[in-house]
Order: structure tokens, then sequence, then C-alpha cells
């Protein structure tokens, strides 16, 4: 259908006085004995088309202004008679779908929580159209980033034989009927479409690793999966994971990076979405743009895990779980130390090497590894990265520790073997990064379809 974009009308000063054609959904509908309003959007643009009626000339539809019903317009585009931009005067109305009072998005403000129930639906509401649009162009910006400075875009695959860390968290992958009965566990698997135990990927780090040390800088950008068993507002079972992997870098180098990119995102959406971002800061988090042009404006904190324990320890009446030296940082401890402590995005770094993971490049101390934890306030952990252990011996003997099955990873160590190379990267959750953007506190409001826990609607 030939028409116009509505972000087109509304802002294109060159269109005055031309006829256009609109196609969009009604917002409102104001009547009055002259003239009548009708609010369109069509998804292009946060604001909406003012479209007046002359009742002399064109008498409306009844169908065509009820709340949702989808039209097109005819008219002419003149500048508005309020605000700035253009408004529309209809020529022609006519409907393309009516929609019934029963349509489940109202105009009166409807909780998060009522609209998560109708996801196929809820992407009507402004909330949502503004979340997206941020969701859109902060994924463009992801790619113009790493294609800018010189890194290669690699797909991992999804489906993976390698139960790398998370072995826990991993999804299975099957074709095996529901009753299938075998005598061993090994029989049932060799019987399997793969002819042995798959899963869904929880991360494309390993591969990233092999493209890194060949093209020198790669970037994943795609879906992992973890089956985590807990109902959280920051965990998804599928979310969207940004994973650069740099070889000749060392932590410092990663640090920086991650820095830069979050920067760089950041600045796109304040420049691409000023309607959205406008948006969150009055309806959502108050004094989200003053936060977000801070942050990309100042340098983060870096602090080690060992002085985060020291700051963390004198504050442990106040945590459900109290801290020392070697235990994991809860998300009370995170959100504590940026929210409180620092007030802005801070990196800790060389955690203790027991509760992290096996590919971590050892410190000389014996005791840490050079990972390294971005948390935010109002979210905690946004990334997690390090340098990779890059030395065979170390690696093998941090696999041993662990007992790890050394066969399955061949490959990996075979990076080891043959020209390894100081290396590092990290892995930036997407829907994290999307909530500090906008301000929305539960991961499922920005994803479309979120899955989680006994959720897959
Ligand atoms: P957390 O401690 O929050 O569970 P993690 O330590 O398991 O995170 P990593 O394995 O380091 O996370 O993954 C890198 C990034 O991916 C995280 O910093 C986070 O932004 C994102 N992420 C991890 N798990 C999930 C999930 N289940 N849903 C959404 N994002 C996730
Ligand atoms: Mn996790």
């Amino acid at each position: 259908m030939k028409h116009t974009d509505i972000k087109t009308v509304l802002s294109d000063a060159d269109m005055v006085g031309l006829d256009a054609v609109v196609c969009g959904w009604v917002r409102t509908f104001r009547d009055s004995a002259q003239v009548a309003f009708l609010e369109l959007s069509d998804g292009t643009s946060f604001e909406k088309l003012q479209v007046v009626i002359d009742k002399t000339s064109l008498t409306p539809d009844p169908e065509c202004t009820k709340l949702g019903a989808s039209v097109v317009v005819a008219g002419k585009v003149v500048k508005a008679y309020k605000g700035e931009g253009n408004e529309l005067n209809a020529e022609r109305l006519s409907l393309l779908g009516k929609c019934p009072p029963e349509y489940p998005i109202q105009k009166k403000r409807q909780t998060l929580e009522y609209l998560r129930g109708i996801p196929h639906l809820r992407l009507r509401t402004n909330t949502f159209q503004a979340a997206f649009r941020v969701r859109s162009v902060a994924a463009q910006a992801v790619h113009r980033y790493f294609h800018a400075h010189g890194y290669y875009y690699i797909n991992a695959p999804l489906i993976t034989a390698s139960d790398c860390e998370g072995a826990g968290e991993m999804f299975r992958v099957t074709t095996q009927p529901w009753n299938a009965k075998y005598a061993s566990e090994e029989e049932y698997y060799k019987n399997d479409f793969f002819g042995v135990k798959a899963g869904l990927s929880v991360s494309g780090q390993l591969e990233g690793e092999v493209a890194a040390t060949a093209l020198g800088k790669i970037y994943t950008f795609g879906p992992s999966f973890r089956a985590e068993n807990s109902n959280t507002t920051r965990h998804l079972a599928e979310f969207w994971h940004i994973e650069p992997e740099i070889a000749f870098a060392e932590l410092p180098d990663v640090i920086e990076i991650a820095e830069d990119l979050l920067k760089y995102l950041i600045r796109a959406v304040l420049t691409e979405c000023p309607a959205e971002i406008k948006f969150f800061d009055s309806f959502v988090e108050k004094g989200l743009l003053e936060k977000l042009n801070h942050v990309a404006n100042s340098s983060f904190a870096v602090c080690t895990y060992t002085e985060a324990v020291a700051i963390l320890e004198q504050q442990n009446a106040r945590f459900q779980f109290p801290v020392h030296w070697g235990s994991d940082l809860q998300s009370e401890h995170e959100k504590y130390l940026t929210e409180e402590v620092f007030k802005r995005p801070v990196f800790v770094t060389d955690y203790p090497k027991e509760i992290k993971s096996f590919y971590m490049k050892q410190n000389a101390d014996g005791k840490t590894v050079a990972a390294t934890d971005l948390l935010v306030p109002g979210i905690g952990e946004i990334i997690g990265g390090s340098e990779r252990e890059a030395d065979y011996e170390k690696l093998t003997a941090a696999m041993k520790e662990r007992g790890m099955d050394m066969a399955a990873y061949k490959q990996y160590l075979d990076l080891r073997l043959f020209g390894s190379v100081p290396h590092g990267g990290f892995g930036l959750g997407f829907e994290r990064f999307v909530m500090y953007c906008t301000g929305m506190e539960n991961i499922r409001d920005v994803t479309l379809f979120p899955r989680s826990v006994k959720n897959i609607m």
C-alpha cells in the first residue's frame, strides 16, 4: 500500500502543503461540533500524528474512531496548529480493521504485570514501543561499534556438545521420543540425533576464542540459553548476548573496550531516541536522562574483589548473606557497591579462582584470576569478562582440579598448543543493557516473548 511513514509526515518540513496518505492505529479520538481529531500511530515514531477532520466536509465512520482501529487517511500536510511539526488535514478516511471495545489495551495506564499477560498486544502501548525502539537502536549500534573498530561478526553455533561452564544450566537438545528406554545413559545419547549429549549454548565464548585466535578481533551477538532455575527480574532462559573476543588483549584492555562500548551504545541511544528517553525519564525512572548523560561522559570505577570485600565486610550487618574473602558476591552486595559506594558503574576485578571459570587467566598470587564483572546501579552485573588462560600447562592444571573431561576440550586446548597468545573478552547481556538505558526494572518488559521457568507464552 503506497503511504508515507508518520515519522516523515510529522517532521519533514518539505512535506507541508503536499498530499499524503498515512496508515496507522487510532490512539485517541476527540470530537466537537465542527472538527474532530484522530491521533494515529504507525510505530515509526514516538510522537503520534494528529489528523484533523473538518466535519463540514467529512463525516468519519464511527468504526474509524475507536481506540485500536486501523485506518488509512489521505489528506494535506500542514504545519501543526499548536506545537512543533506537522499535522494532516483529512480528506478521505477509511477503515482497515475495526477494533471492538473488548480490546485488551485501554487508554488508561495499565500495569506492566497485566500487560505481561498479553505479550502479543502490549507493544501497542507507549512504554513498550519506546522500549523496543531503544532496543533496536542499541542493536544497530552494537554492530556499528564493532564494525568501526575492525571486529569481525561471528555466528557461534547455538547447538553445542561442550557443556562448558554451565553444565547445570544447559538445556538439552534431543529428538528422542518421550518414552525412549535404554540400558544406560551412554546408550541413550548414542541413539539420539547427534549420537552424543547435545544442548543449547550458554555462551559463544569458546568458539569466539577459536575465531579471535585467527581473525584477531571478533564479536558474536546472538541468543544464549540458560536453564536458570530462579525467577529474578534480571534472568531469562533465552537472552541475547554480545561477546567480543580479542587477541593480544590483557585484562586492562578488556576493561577499556567494555567501557568504551557501553558509552558508545548509551550515546547512540541518547542521540537516536530522544523522545523515548524523555518518556522513560518522566514515567519510568526519574533522572534517567541525567544518569545516562553522566555515565556517557565520566569514567567508570575499578576496584579489586579484595578491596570490594573489605568494604562490604564493614556492612555485613545489613546483608542477608554476610561476605568474607572467597564468597561469591550476591546481588545485594553488587548493588551496594555500585549504588552506595561508587554511585556509578564499577568494574570489580581479580576474583578468587574458586568462584570463577576454569578458563580465566591465573594471576601470579596463585589465588585470583584476571576476571572482571561490571556492576551498574539498578541492575547489578551487566558484563562478565576476563583475560583467558593462554598457558597450556596452567589451563590443564585448572581443568584437572575441577575434574573436567580433557578429551572434550581438545580443540580449546589446541589453541594453547599452536601459537598461543594472550587474549580476552567479555559477555554483555543485551536485555540488561536495554533495562539500564530505559529504566525498565523487569527483564521481561524489554523482551518480546520472555522465556523463564514455567513461562513460555
Ligand atoms: P548472573 O550472576 O547475573 O547470573 P552470570 O555471572 O551467570 O550472571 P555471565 O555468565 O558472566 O553471567 O554472562 C555474561 C552476561 O550475560 C551477564 O553479565 C549478564 O549481563 C548476561 N546474563 C547472564 N545470564 C543471563 C540470563 N539468564 N538472562 C539475561 N542475561 C543474562
Ligand atoms: Mn547466571
